[in-house]
């Protein structure tokens, strides 16, 4: 490659020897272009392009400085040398001051190593920029990007930090510099707020690249911490010896808030905001281990909203979804704050007492929780009541693992749900078996109905006047295969807990007035028939139209049926019971109260049903004969069915002397073993042909 120098002198003797030396010598390529004044050496600028000038300052146009500014002008970016008498010239070391690259002397014009020496310029002059270009390059780079990087010597001194540094850790670069890395990075762990050893210092120990350990907190200069994590590694130089280390960092206060805030979402219920079953498990394992080191016991509470799903679908959702709500408030505040109280999906909670507690502060807090559940929940436009029934279990007692004790719990909330709800109950053993019966029964009562294993029994009810019989009341029966004949109150609560109880009740309806149809047909006076409606019957959407649907379907009268609704499924939604109740009236149905006196009716609301019968409690019958109270209460349901023109029935007659207490109070109907017990279709029909034998009345 040409090398294009301009060489401007006016001297030509120094001229002429200077081009010789250059271009005569074998190996190097020098163009060289001689003016003599400083325009014409500047107009050649103008034009063409040197690698390197090489100037005598003293021209005939112009002196000292003057040319060196006019060239380093014009001529830039080449390097300008400075031709001289000697090595001691004043004007080419201000002129070097001033950025030329060197100067030659008059004793070197002839010298052959000149054109060496010049080459040697050149070659470190190119590497100089392109170091230049580099560090800008890099320069630009670590200040444009987000990472913080500080770099030291081998003392651990700052010696470099891009602008992300400086924004982190509050200190400008200038202050920065040369200060041990320690004092500007001060780090410490987040947890243990212990003061964390600095990498940098671990690098240049062991002249190994590190991460920093998690959890690690920079202390800002102002006071204020960030999150942060990073990496550190040896700088080393020509020789692969350890130079200083650099290290890189970044904040993640946002990353940490955002994972802490999915770690949040994936442990707690979006409704309610408390912990979820994965979150309340971990509590509960932790929570086992802490008890088993200090063998104190803990306790468990599965609490479930009675009638929940009934809210949910007259209300909606959304008014359920508040509701959850509520309730979770209402929970939190009946507990400490050691507690866990979170939901288990649905409306059902658990709720987690790792602090020792016995049963009777256990007892304590379930009756709290249970009186403030039941206390009016404001909801939107509505005032909500609601209560809920509770489980307790206990480790170690019931349980030592988190699976069994919510097992446990939830059996035993099922009997307190069976109980007759709004109540709690502690686990026992025997309820583990209830448990597995209850299945067994479940399992069995799906195929019962495709198997043909149900029939009904008719149990008459009599006239008390006329000692005739009046009508009967169907009662399902239930031949199980293996088990023999199942009675109702072994398997109607589980049919109804699994809703299996619509479909069966649809055949017992069904049943029942076709029996009636054919003993009508065979000319006996039947008198009414009455079925047991249960509470998932009553409230399903079809019932009425079912109603309906079978009177159409046998043809049997609408007077002539009696449907049989306990208190307790009246009282739970008065307004939808009032409907409902209306709905079968206009058909000419006829409603009976059943079990009269063992919920909790309020008079008034009595009133506002449309209600044919009501059928006293078999239990105040029989307190009749034990004579335990003196009959008070039958006297008032009697005394009270009369006054609303209602027909009471007293169920349960199985003494001559309660048939005379009743007779006597003018009692309209009696039932019970006296009489007849529930026979089969054909024994019924011998019944209403034969008539009753009843002992006479005193
Ligand atoms: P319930 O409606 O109160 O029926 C009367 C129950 O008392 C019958 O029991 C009957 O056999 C019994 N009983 C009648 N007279 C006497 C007596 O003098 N002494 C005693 N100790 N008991 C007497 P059962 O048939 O076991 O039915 C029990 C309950 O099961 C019924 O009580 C009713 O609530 C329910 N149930 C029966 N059949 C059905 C049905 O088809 N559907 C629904 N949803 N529930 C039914
Ligand atoms: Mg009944
Ligand atoms: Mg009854």
């Amino acid at each position: 490659m040409v090398t294009q120098v301009l060489l401007l002198s006016d001297k030509m003797a120094d001229a002429l020897c200077l081009i010789a030396t250059l271009e005569m010598h074998a190996g190097d390529d020098f163009d060289v272009d001689w003016e003599r004044s400083l325009g014409a050496g500047l107009a050649w600028l103008h034009t063409g392009e040197a690698d390197v000038i090489l100037a005598d300052l003293a021209l005939p146009d112009s002196g000292g400085m003057d040319t060196f500014e006019a060239l380093s002008q014009a001529g830039a970016p080449a390097p300008i040398l400075i031709l001289t008498e000697n090595d001691s010239d004043a004007q080419a070391a201000l002129a070097i001051q001033r950025g030329a690259e060197g100067n030659f002397s008059k004793a070197q014009f002839a010298n052959s190593l000149l054109p060496h020496m010049l080459r040697n310029i050149l070659q470190r002059r190119a590497a100089e920029q392109s170091l230049f270009i580099h560090n800008e390059r890099a320069e630009l780079t670590l200040n444009a990007i987000s990472d913080a990087v500080i770099a030291t010597d081998l003392a651990g001194r700052i010696d470099y930090m891009n602008a992300a540094a400086e924004v982190m850790t509050l200190y400008p670069r200038e202050q920065a510099l040369g200060q041990p890395i320690g004092k500007v990075l001060f780090l410490i762990n987040g947890s243990t707020r212990m003061p964390e050893r600095n990498p940098i210092d671990l690098v240049l120990l062991h002249d190994q690249a590190m991460h920093l350990t998690t959890g690690t907190v920079m202390l800002r200069r102002d006071g204020s911490e960030l999150a942060i994590e990073d990496s550190a590694a040896p700088i080393h130089d020509q020789h692969g010896h350890i130079a200083g280390a650099v290290m890189v960092f970044h904040d993640i206060t946002a990353t940490l808030a955002m994972a802490v805030n999915m770690l949040h979402q994936a442990q707690h219920d979006y409704l309610t905001n408390l912990p979820n079953r994965l979150l309340l498990n971990d509590r509960i394992a932790q929570a086992i281990v802490v008890a088993r080191r200090h063998a104190t016991p803990l306790t468990l509470m599965f609490l479930d909203l009675d009638n929940f799903k009934h809210i949910n679908d007259s209300l909606g959702h959304p008014v359920g979804d508040a509701l959850l709500q509520s309730v979770a408030r209402c929970l939190l505040g009946c507990v400490r704050s050691s507690d866990t109280v979170s939901r288990h999906g649905g409306d059902e909670f658990l709720i987690l007492l790792p602090e020792q507690r016995d049963e009777a502060s256990a007892t304590l807090l379930a009756a709290k929780i249970l009186r403030a559940i039941a206390l009016p929940h404001q909801v939107a436009k509505h005032e909500i009541h609601v209560t809920a029934s509770i489980g307790i279990s206990t480790f170690p007692s019931d349980g030592d693992d988190a699976e069994t004790l919510i097992k446990n719990a939830d059996s035993a909330m099922y009997l307190a749900k069976e109980k007759g709800r709004n109540g709690y109950q502690f686990f026992k053993r025997a309820m583990n078996e209830r448990a597995i019966e209850r299945r067994a029964v479940e399992t069995g009562l799906r195929q019962a109905l495709e198997h043909q294993q149900f029939h009904l029994n008719y149990q008459p009810k009599v006239n008390l006047a006329s000692g005739k019989i009046s009508g009967s009341e169907a009662l399902l029966r239930w031949n199980h295969p293996h088990w023999g004949m199942v009675m109702p109150d072994r398997f109607i609560p589980v049919a109804e807990s699994a809703g299996l109880i619509v479909p069966i009740g649809r055949w017992v309806l069904h049943e029942a007035c076709r029996q009636a149809v054919r003993w009508k047909q065979a000319g006996l006076d039947c008198g009414t028939i009455a079925v047991n409606i249960s509470t998932l019957e009553f409230r399903h959407k079809d019932f009425v139209a079912g109603v309906r649907a079978v009177l159409a379907e046998t043809g049997l009268a609408p007077a002539c049926l009696e449907l049989e609704i306990t208190e307790s499924v009246l009282m739970r939604d008065i307004d939808s019971s009032i409907a409902t109740l209306l709905e079968l009236k206009a058909m000419g149905v006829m409603l009976a109260i059943d079990d009269f006196g063992t919920g909790y009716s309020s008079l008034s609301y009595l009133k506002l049903f449309p209600i044919d019968i009501l059928k006293i409690d078999r239990s105040f019958v029989r307190d009749i004969d034990a004579r335990r109270d003196d009959g008070v209460i039958v006297s008032a349901v009697i005394a009270m069915g009369t006054s609303l023109h209602q027909r009471v029935v007293a169920e349960g007659v199985e003494e001559a002397a309660q048939l005379a207490f009743l007779k006597q109070r003018n009692c309209d109907e009696g039932q019970g073993y006296l009489f007849s017990r529930p026979v089969a279709p054909a024994h019924f029909a011998t019944l209403l042909k034969t008539g009753i034998n009843t002992p006479p009345v005193a």
